[in-house]
């Protein structure tokens, strides 16, 4: 993990890396436990994961963090961490080159946690990882994939994946928060 966070800071060759540089903000890993059973991952960091290199700390943190506790999983006990590592400008969406640069590195960090569950955050990590676990064909809008569990296969054996809406959308919107908290229900089981 260490290997990862260094090489992720000095990424120099990443569209990201002067921008970082430029407003002198961090770039955002991930955190929590190392031996987590989930993963959560996210989209790109926005001002203040930028700001504190911390992932999920602003609004839709606070929502993630609602949703945590509506299932008494202590947010110390999982992982949290992005696809892209560095905030893209104005927190518009990351782009394909974007991902595929920083991808590689979320790779790394699955195989080291070995996590049960992948429960992605948005449609940006629904993506990646369906077609990344040899899902492609069940892609779908998240709409209608939203709270299912899927399978797959890691190098290290059998993982599963929970698409679930972005805590973002949950913070104007009462019925996707309702909607999250009922598919937050089945990572209790994990
Ligand atoms: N949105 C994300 O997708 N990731 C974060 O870390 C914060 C907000």
């Amino acid at each position: 993990m260490k290997q990862v966070r260094d090489e992720v800071i000095n990424l120099k060759t990443s569209p990201l890396y002067d921008e970082r540089i430029t407003n002198k903000v961090f770039p955002v890993i991930g955190e929590g436990n190392h031996e987590a059973k989930i993963v959560f991952i996210g989209e790109a960091p926005g001002k203040n994961e930028a700001k504190t290199g911390r992932p999920f700390c602003g609004m839709s943190g606070r929502v993630l963090d609602e949703l945590l506790a509506s299932v008494n999983i202590k947010r110390g006990d999982v992982y949290v961490t992005n696809i892209v590592k560095d905030r893209p400008p104005f927190n518009r969406d990351p782009l394909p080159e974007e991902i595929d640069i920083y991808a590689p590195f979320l790779d790394r960090q699955i195989d080291i946690i070995q996590p049960k569950v992948l429960a992605t955050l948005g449609r940006y990590s629904m993506g990646y990882i369906m077609k990344k676990f040899g899902l492609e064909s069940e892609l779908k809008p998240i709409s209608e994939l939203h709270g299912k569990l899927f399978e797959g296969k890691a190098n290290f054996g059998k993982i599963m994946i929970l698409p679930l809406y972005h805590p973002a959308v949950a913070i104007y919107n009462r019925n996707t928060k309702v909607v999250l908290m009922k598919d937050f229900e089945i990572l209790k089981s994990f």
